[in-house]
């Protein structure tokens, strides 16, 4: 067996080796490299002590940010690599990060405090394969299991049950049935650990071609981080728009959405209201009148509190905010849309819109046309460059102001009514046309 290892990551490698170190790829590149799949970065393991991995690489850019942990990276042919000498950890007070780290001259030492055995693996060209937990075999298995015992690998260090799951959701692995126990047994360790490290794997994870799975089988665990879900397991909707409970819907939405941070954390939390707005009418039908606004609420509380940025948290409340809109296949109300929300909103709403209706009852599907029916429209204002913003309409306040009107607000409150006119189709977006109604519109409110 051979890797692909790419030129500037060979070349430390056999350098390291060259001064009599031990030096090897490690982790996530070998298991990636593994299942096929392309490294997003690598990262190598070795015998030699911070001190000397500088000195045998001292013509290269080295950084010294993870130099306590005995990382030295080095920047080369346009990658940062991470280079860590064999390490055991210390004791875990913390159930987050070792009190202390020391070094040791045995791969297997370095090996056996990595987390799962998939990522216990280390390779290189003298010894090949170094795979002491059967990390090869549980990959072909599609197994995640924890190198030693659950228990004690939880305990130490928390963030690893969400780990772990990222990987199962990511890679379509399953846990080991003592792997899964002991990662729900340990669920509330996890509040321990920092929000930003949790949003990060959380992410990953929401975003694997697995999640939905994996949400199934473990929902308490995600509800350890999220308890803004908890409410939805179950909860029954009695509406004939519907064939499953709210986080059934959920779930299957999630199947059907694409693979966006934003778009997944949409879809995760866009009927978290339903449970708080739940009415029966007479005749025994469920409705959830408000349920987007409570929604709402819930997801920017969620997402605060995971310190998600600001960006992100803006656009996931916009599109929780209007996900139950009905669609309009009418051009002026795609711009007046696209006027509100901008292309990149608007085109997630409609990722939204397909995969919330895929995952309804199948007998009212039609919606989905509606979708098919804007999406036309939409490609043929952005290909004319249709005028939906101020950017493109084709007078300016300067004009206005040219007209005779004092710089001011005015100028702000007329600008937006000669706009409004061009998105809803009343007039042509040119000049004159535009002075014309300017002109009229002054006229009648002078008068
Ligand atoms: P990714 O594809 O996300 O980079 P990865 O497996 O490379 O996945 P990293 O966070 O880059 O994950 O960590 C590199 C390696 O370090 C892992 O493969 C694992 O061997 C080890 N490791 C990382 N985090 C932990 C942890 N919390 N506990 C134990 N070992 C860990
Ligand atoms: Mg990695």
């Amino acid at each position: 067996m051979k890797l692909d290892i790419p030129f500037p990551v060979r070349e430390i490698l056999r350098r390291l080796t060259l001064a009599g170190y031990e030096a090897s790829v490690v982790g996530g590149c070998v298991r990636d490299s593994l299942l096929g799949l392309s490294p997003k970065d690598w990262d190598i393991t070795t015998s030699a002590k911070p001190e000397e991995v500088k000195l045998v690489l001292s013509d290269l850019k080295l950084l010294e940010i993870g130099l306590k942990h005995g990382t030295v990276t080095a920047l080369s042919g346009g990658m940062a690599v991470e280079i860590t000498t064999y390490r055991i950890d210390g004791a875990y007070s913390d159930n987050r990060r070792p009190d202390s780290v020391c070094f040791t001259g045995s791969l297997t030492d370095d090996l056996s405090r990595r987390d799962f055995t998939v990522n216990a693996m280390a390779y290189s060209e003298q010894n090949g394969l170094v795979d002491c937990f059967g990390g090869r075999e549980d990959l072909q298995q599609k197994i995640l299991r924890c190198v030693g015992d659950p228990d004690r690998r939880f305990e130490e260090d928390a963030l690893r049950i969400l780990r772990g799951l990222r990987f199962c959701a990511v890679l379509g692995l399953s846990p080991d049935e003592k792997t899964a126990r002991s990662m729900n047994t340990h669920r509330q360790l996890l509040d321990r650990i920092a929000k930003e490290r949790i949003s990060v794997e959380l992410i990953k994870l929401l975003c694997g071609q697995n999640a939905a799975q994996i949400l199934r089988e473990f929902p308490q665990i995600i509800g350890q981080i999220l308890p803004e879900i908890l409410p939805m397991i179950g909860f029954e909707q009695h509406n004939p728009h519907h064939i499953y409970d709210v986080w059934e819907h959920t779930l299957h939405a999630l199947d059907a959405t694409p693979a966006d941070p934003v778009l997944r954390l949409v879809i995760l939390l866009h009927d978290s209201g339903k449970p708080h707005t739940f009415t029966t009418d007479q005749k025994g039908v469920g409705h959830f009148y408000g349920h987007g606004a409570v929604s709402v609420q819930l997801a920017e509380q969620a997402l605060h509190r995971l310190r998600l940025d600001g960006k992100t948290v803006r656009r996931v409340s916009t599109l929780v905010r209007v996900h139950d809109i009905p669609l309009q296949p009418c051009a002026a109300w795609i711009r007046r849309r696209l006027n509100r929300m901008g292309e990149e909103d608007f085109r997630a709403l409609l990722e939204i819109k397909r995969a919330d209706s895929l995952a309804q009852n199948p007998a009212y599907r039609d919606r989905l046309n509606q979708i098919d029916a804007v999406l036309p429209i939409l490609e043929q204002i952005l290909s004319e460059r249709q005028c939906f913003s101020r950017k493109e309409l084709k007078v300016s306040g300067n004009d206005l102001i040219a007209l005779g009107i004092p710089p001011g607000p005015k100028v702000g409150v007329l600008l937006k009514r000669l706009l409004d006119a061009v998105i809803n189709g009343k007039i042509p977006n040119e000049k004159e046309a535009l002075l014309n109604l300017a002109k009229q519109t002054l006229h009648e409110t002078s008068g």
